[in-house]
């Protein structure tokens, strides 16, 4: 006696079936092998450049560590890279990618948003509706590097909070900035950038923490002057005699 199949169950114990299924395990072997091999040159590569402190293939590394930065973060812990080495380079190669489109964009269309971690606990900067007012007091190198970028045509802004970059990027429209901030802040910066599709470099301060933090300030006059005709300078400062007696 013949038992007739339900049509569900003839289909799929068909040979175009197993022929199908073996071609999806197949393509998704294939797939992950080459994930895992993507991952291992990654990790080599990045292994490589913060050892011999070269940037191997930055515009190869950016766009895959996108889909591979999980493993390789745990691929690079296994070989003594910690996540502070890996997130200072992963800043790098994103400065190094926007490098030439920064230069690009005149001056006068550049911001540069300091955290007010870098001012001194006795700042007398005014907080306004742009962040806090700067008036070069001598207490911390703010003074020395704001008024030469204001000069040099860079908006400048001191905030207290991320919120205000978003709040200034819509009321200015720079096209270009420059972010200062504490690893974590600058790396959340350059993610942001991406969002909003706005050309970011970070600058990393030498020292955390939410008061008198320091940083480079040559440093960050190095990355303002990027395509500029003339590199910005830092500027003497004369403090106040009524600050003084403060
Ligand atoms: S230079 Fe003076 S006013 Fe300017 S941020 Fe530093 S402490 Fe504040």
């Amino acid at each position: 006696m013949s038992v007739t199949l339900p049509f569900e169950a003839t289909l799929f114990n068909s040979q175009f079936w197993d022929n199908l299924a073996l071609l999806v395990g197949q393509i998704l072997l294939i797939l992950i092998i080459v994930w895992i091999v993507f991952v291992i040159a990654m990790v080599a590569l990045i292994v490589l450049s913060i050892k011999r402190k070269h940037l191997y293939f930055p515009m190869l590394l950016r766009p895959v560590l996108a889909f591979t930065e999980g493993a390789v973060a745990t691929g690079c812990q296994v070989l003594g890279v910690d996540a502070t080495q890996l997130m200072e380079f992963l800043i790098k190669i994103d400065n190094d990618v926007n490098t030439t489109a920064f230069a690009a964009v005149p001056v006068e269309n550049r911001a540069v948003f300091f955290p007010q971690c870098l001012r001194s606990s006795n700042c007398p900067a005014r907080l306004t509706p742009d962040g806090l007012k700067c008036i070069s007091c001598g207490r911390c190198g703010l003074g020395s590097v704001i008024p030469p970028l204001e000069e040099a045509g860079y908006k400048t802004f001191l905030i207290p909070g991320s919120t205000f970059i978003k709040r200034m990027v819509k009321k200015y429209r720079p096209q270009a900035m420059i972010g200062v901030g504490c690893i974590l802040e600058v790396k959340e910066g350059l993610e942001m950038g991406k969002r909003i599709s706005m050309i970011t470099l970070g600058v990393v301060t030498k020292t955390d923490g939410c008061v008198e933090t320091t940083m480079d300030w040559d440093e960050l006059l190095e990355v303002a002057s990027i395509g500029l005709p003339e590199p910005i300078v830092r500027r003497e400062q004369v403090m106040d005699e009524s600050l003084k007696r403060e």
